[in-house]
């Protein structure tokens, strides 16, 4: 540990690196949030599909399918500084301190003129507040299953209902769209589960930010399932879209023999462009997080680079079914 309880590294992702003038810039779109995350040996999670929980054989340092490099923590804050960059999102590991860690990161962070995210464990209601007054300004709070049969399934820690009653303080703490329920499409959930949680998300005053399941060697879910379908993904995004601009499912989703669609007059052009993009914090766009560069993205990281795909995504999200639940 350096001084003020900063850890004397921190890893960073490869598109960070490239804004923040660390690396040579080679992606094609650059981020637009500093991606920062803890170290840590392995998280004390239990999370299947993560490669950095305790229960995962996966190179350390991986997340998602992003390697995140290892930089000395002075090192960053003195790019962060020079970077036209706003905003840091810092993600954090279950480990011993790790709370102290991030307060400090969080106020190092504002420090040097950035705006702060903070996706973080649910915490009780003073840490928050110390997290706020830190200068966190959005939280990212890791639901990332859609519903309590899944969170047990895939191990998940704490108790589910713990996420929601997060989303709830951080509604009453930082104000209305400061919580961003971090939700991975594609862990096994139905259809109407998922709906479900981007209901409650939007109830209790959060945002919904999509992420597509993506199965990374050495975590012991990649054995046995694979990457969503795209258009069952395309199917989250627009009702993720149309319940956060406030219609309710009633009013978009219909059912037929092929399972759950979106009605027609709901797949604009406008909307598909926009429901399709990453969302989340202000800036966030995660570049190839869930996706290789040349595929098709789950979530588009620019307006201009779902042009080029805009026809065929309007007329896949109008084909697009998800499978009605198999009652139990
Ligand atoms: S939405 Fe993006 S910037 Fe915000 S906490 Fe999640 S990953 Fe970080």
């Amino acid at each position: 540990m350096l001084s003020l309880g900063l850890p004397e590294t921190i890893r960073v992702s490869l598109g960070t690196l490239e804004v923040l003038g660390l690396a040579p810039k080679v992606s094609k779109y650059p981020v637009g949030v500093a991606y920062l995350l803890m170290e840590a040996e392995r998280c004390w999670g239990t999370c299947k599909y993560c490669p950095l929980s305790r229960v995962s054989r996966s190179p350390k340092g991986m997340l998602s399918r992003v390697f995140w490099p290892s930089r000395p923590t002075m090192e960053v804050l003195d790019a962060l500084k020079r970077s036209p960059i706003r905003r840091v999102c810092l993600q954090t590991v279950i480990k011993k301190g790790y709370f102290e860690e991030a307060l400090a990161l969080t106020e190092a962070f504002k420090s040097v003129g950035k705006e702060v995210s903070v996706s973080i464990m649910p915490l009780p209601r003073s840490e928050l507040e110390r997290l706020a007054k830190a200068g966190a300004d959005y939280i990212g709070v890791g639901v990332d299953a859609a519903s309590e049969r899944v969170a047990a399934e895939v191990g998940r820690p704490g108790p589910w209902l713990a996420y929601w009653a997060f989303i709830a303080d951080i509604t009453e703490v930082l104000g209305e769209g400061r919580a961003i329920a971090h939700i991975i499409v594609g862990l096994g959930e139905t259809f109407e589960e998922l709906v479900a949680a981007l209901l409650k998300v939007r109830e209790l005053g959060g945002r919904t930010s999509l992420f597509a399941y993506t199965p990374v060697r050495g975590t012991p879910l990649a054995e046995v399932r694979g990457p969503p379908p795209i258009s069952y993904y395309r199917l989250a995004q627009v009702t993720a879209h149309l319940i956060e601009e406030g219609h309710h499912p009633d009013e978009f989703l219909f059912l037929d023999e092929r399972g759950w669609g979106i009605r027609e007059e709901f797949v604009t052009e406008d909307v598909v462009a926009k429901a399709v993009l990453t969302r989340g914090c202000p800036g966030c766009n995660r570049p190839f997080y869930n996706e290789r560069p040349g595929q098709e993205p789950f979530n588009f990281p620019a307006a201009s680079a779902v042009k080029e795909y805009l026809n065929r995504l309007v007329e896949e999200v109008r084909e697009a079914r998800a499978p009605r639940a198999q009652p139990p």
